[in-house]
């Protein structure tokens, strides 16, 4: 990632968060977020019509496909998510999609590169269908700004002065538990916040 990009990512999401009516402590409402950005969030199969793409993709390379943003030529702007769980291979409904850790990162990733103004690039195709994928610089940029907007540094550090497992964490703020252990650890919260309770104890009076 290019010098400064983390904390400007930090700033970014704090922007964005604020416009989005929410703390830097709160669980972010994504939809409210899409809002203010003018984007329209839909389930693949929404679109498409029909889910049965989807499971054929699933069966080929569960994966493959999580989210794209299109910009369709009346101007709107949709990203569209993938609805399979590709552990358990379920279709999601739009209620689950809302609080399913994988797909918010999937969705706010998209945000990513939407509010980053990054470009589409390459096409690939898996099964038969064509996508559309960034370049890896970008694509680990959308994904920082992603992982900045869902679990933002005060978020985290108030979950580590409480001590808060990132297995809790992650299940208060609709993450996948990989992504709270990987903010908590590249955060330094939890160190942080242990200095905090240590320096606390020693500036209390001895009995
Ligand atoms: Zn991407």
């Amino acid at each position: 990632m290019r010098r400064g990009f983390k904390a400007q990512a930090e700033r970014h999401a704090a922007d964005l968060r604020t416009a989005a009516g929410c703390s830097d402590i709160e669980t972010i409402h994504l939809p409210r977020l899409a809002t203010h950005l003018k984007v329209e969030v839909l389930a693949g199969h929404r679109v498409l019509g029909d889910v049965q793409p989807f499971l054929d993709l699933h069966r080929e390379q569960p994966g493959a496909f999580s989210a794209a943003t299109f910009h369709m030529e009346d101007g709107r702007i949709v990203v569209i998510y993938n609805p399979v769980v590709y552990e358990t291979g379920e279709v999601l409904t739009a209620q689950e999609a809302q609080t399913h850790g994988r797909t918010r990162s999937d969705v706010a990733h998209e945000f990513g590169h939407l509010v980053l103004g990054h470009t589409l690039r390459e096409v690939k195709t898996i099964a038969g269908y064509p996508f559309l994928t960034c370049d890896p610089e970008q694509e680990e940029e959308a994904n920082w700004l992603a992982s900045c907007l869902l679990l933002p540094r005060a978020l985290l550090l108030q979950a580590a002065r409480n001590q808060e497992p990132d297995s809790a964490l992650a299940e208060r703020t609709h993450v996948t538990t990989d992504m709270a252990r990987y903010r908590m650890n590249a955060s330094g919260a939890r160190m942080q916040a242990s200095r905090g309770r240590s320096r606390r104890t020693a500036g209390e009076p001895q009995a």
